[in-house]
């Protein structure tokens, strides 16, 4: 039987992933309907290359160019958020979720309302209206498959094991670019030096993320609403070798860890899988001899505050991981614009958090909600960025 995966993101880092691995496949798989942000050119193209039979992206100026390079392809087509949501109506087995930011909580809670099995690479679903994706993830009967790598790899540790009986869920860090800088350093760092990451190739966003840990704190927020597991039982620890991604540590003393190389391709065939392993082409089999050493040192909190932010964040609950997801967006935008220094991020995001702390106390009752305080906190963010460059 052919599965069909229609895939949000489709033109970024992980949809790319998807699509490659898709056309290894091709016996296994046909592609629905592929979802950009603004680019035209590259979505028409891909459509084209993979044979979808519908694509749509979230710009509507961008429509009439989607319409002219698809033109005689037969591939039905839109733009706006209609159709972006027509997209996700199409018929598929297998969503991935993999729009960047908080952009894709609309489309992937619709994937999910749907009843689909939805590949979730975008964690800020998770991180902006975490109870309410789970709730509703249950309500309509939708799986949600982990695609980030190092839930992916708690997904396949834990197997059938039963969360009451874990004693801690850790997820690795590589570092980032900057593990090993002063503070100073850090201080000074240009958008080009925190997009270097050293082990994964990923999207920009994510990589100035990475840079800062905040990837890591969007990251413990994550596992918490995916696995139903306490803040207090998850912890992070660097490994700059990105060959362990999570391990469970069993009540007993038993600790069972997922390793693979540091390939999206690796946690993106496990999902698509469905239970059954596929063989990746050109993947590099992990190679423990070769690699030599694995190595792991404590996360620095002083030198990355953004992960004690979101540390704080998740432990406060409510709304606060909405909060500071907002003002993260906006600050790494503003950082990468060059406006302001890479410190200006967690600057930013703590005095969001501080603001907001008390009016959005409780956790967004629904996506709509969660998009409100996301709005608001991005037009405060906006408001104080001036601030931040002084
Ligand atoms: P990219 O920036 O590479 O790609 C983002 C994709 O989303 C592009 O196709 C982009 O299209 C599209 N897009 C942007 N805005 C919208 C919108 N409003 N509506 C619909 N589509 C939109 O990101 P990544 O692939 O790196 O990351 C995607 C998600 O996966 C993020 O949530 C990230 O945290 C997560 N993730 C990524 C990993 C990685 O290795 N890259 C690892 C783990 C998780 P366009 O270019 O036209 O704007
Ligand atoms: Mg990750």
């Amino acid at each position: 039987m052919t599965l069909t995966v229609t895939i949000l993101g489709a033109t970024g880092s992980i949809g790319r992933s998807t699509t490659d691995l898709l056309a290894q496949h091709k016996e296994r798989f046909r592609v629905g309907a592929v979802v950009g942000g603004r680019d035209a050119e590259a979505l028409a193209k891909l459509a084209r290359e993979t044979g979808a039979r519908f694509a749509a992206l979230a710009d509507e100026a961008a429509g009439p160019g989607l319409r002219e390079a698809l033109a005689g392809s037969g591939i039905a087509c839109g733009a706006g958020e209609a159709a972006v949501l027509e997209a996700v109506g199409q018929e598929a087995d297998i969503v991935v979720a993999a729009v960047s930011g908080a952009a894709g909580l609309k489309p992937t809670h619709a994937a999910l309302r749907l009843g689909r099995t939805v590949a979730l690479a975008n964690k800020e679903s998770l991180v902006c209206a975490g109870a309410a994706f789970m709730r509703d993830a249950a309500r309509y009967n939708a799986k949600l498959l982990p695609v980030d790598s190092e839930h992916n790899a708690l997904a396949q540790a834990l197997g059938e094991g039963a969360v009451s009986d874990v004693a801690k869920m850790t997820i690795t860090a590589s570092g980032g670019p900057f593990r090993t800088w002063s503070t100073e350093r850090i201080a000074a760092a240009t958008p080009a030096e925190a997009a270097a990451h050293p082990t994964w190739s990923m999207g920009m966003k994510i990589n100035i993320d990475s840079a800062s840990l905040m990837n890591k704190g969007l990251e413990l927020i994550e596992a918490h609403h995916l696995f139903a597991i306490e803040p207090d039982r998850l912890d992070v620890i660097v490994h700059p070798q990105s060959i362990v991604h999570g391990l469970v540590y069993w009540r007993d003393g038993a600790v069972t860890a997922g390793l693979a190389m540091p390939d999206m391709r690796v946690p993106i065939a496990h999902c698509l899988g469905l239970g059954e392993r596929l063989t990746i082409e050109r993947g590099r089999p992990l190679d423990l001899a070769a690699a030599g050493s694995l190595t792991f040192e404590a996360a620095d909190e002083a030198r990355f505050p953004c992960l004690r932010i979101a540390r704080a964040a998740l432990a406060q609950g409510g709304a606060a991981p909405t909060v500071m997801n907002a003002a993260n967006e906006i600050a790494v935008a503003a950082f990468i614009r060059g406006e302001i220094p890479f410190y200006g991020i967690s600057d930013l995001v703590e005095r969001a958090c501080t603001e907001f702390a008390s009016r959005y106390a409780r956790a967004p009752d629904d996506v709509e909600e969660a998009l409100a305080i996301d709005a608001h906190v991005r037009a405060w963010s906006a408001e104080a960025l001036p601030r931040m460059r002084a």
